[in-house]
């Protein structure tokens, strides 16, 4: 089987207690047979001049305890890594949990990730992301309802600047990250938004309107005023 430099060949490797993929690759300039684990924790042979694919194997194969007692302190290490980290949901920093090599819990959640990845925040973003589509608009509906108003259209955004918007076509636009602020900050923005129903400015009118509306509003300003990087974490 030829061996392409680029994509190397993938085997597998008969271990004590597990089995082991592994990847094949030849270097010109290797002067010997090379065995090592990736960033992402795959183990990789380097086939040097002169070398072979079945001498690669055997090679590899000859190290196998070695390399599994390096697998399993890799996948130690990167569970270890992962649950140093919180992620901030509904208002707490909620604990990331490693529940195999590939699923990572946060609270009753779950995300998909490659094996051996440690910074997590694309995957985090859209599992968050995806969850602030499936609340947000059920909760402006009810809120809407509340205050006897009616809104045309949600969407569920990725803004790095602001954490809701409200059109004249009554069109409300929120930040996927108000699934990641206290319940009371969320039903604050979306009031204020629903407010500019009523007044599109932020006139003392229209600040009257939020306040009757939303007694709680100073509480909910101090937090986002308080955690105004949220905006920039994820
Ligand atoms: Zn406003």
């Amino acid at each position: 089987m030829p061996v392409n430099l680029r994509t190397g060949v993938e085997g597998v490797l008969e271990g004590e207690t597990s089995r082991i993929g592994i990847t094949f690759r030849k270097n010109p300039r290797a002067r010997r047979y090379i065995l090592r684990i990736n960033a992402t924790g795959m183990p990789t042979v380097t086939i040097p001049r002169g070398g072979s694919l079945p001498e690669a194997g055997k090679f590899a194969q000859r190290h196998v305890a070695w390399l599994e007692a390096r697998l399993k302190k890799f996948k130690e290490r990167t569970a270890t890594q992962v649950d140093e980290q919180k992620v901030l949901f509904k208002g707490e920093p909620v604990a990331l949990i490693t529940v195999s090599d590939t699923r990572v819990a946060f609270g009753a959640h779950t995300i998909s990730v490659a094996p051996g990845r440690t910074d997590l925040r694309a995957q985090l973003k859209e599992k968050l992301w995806r969850l602030a589509k499936m609340e947000l608009p059920p909760r402006v509906a009810e809120l809407a309802a509340e205050h006897g108003l009616s809104v045309n259209r949600v969407s569920v955004r990725d803004q790095r600047s602001r954490w809701g918007s409200c059109s004249v076509r009554k069109q409300i636009s929120l930040n996927w990250r108000l699934i990641q602020v206290p319940d009371l900050v969320r039903d604050y923005i979306i009031v204020h938004e629903l407010m500019h129903l009523r007044e599109m400015n932020h006139s003392s009118r229209f600040w009257k309107w939020v306040h009757e509306a939303f007694p709680r509003t100073p509480e909910a300003e101090r937090w986002l005023k308080v955690n105004a990087l949220v905006l920039r974490q994820l």
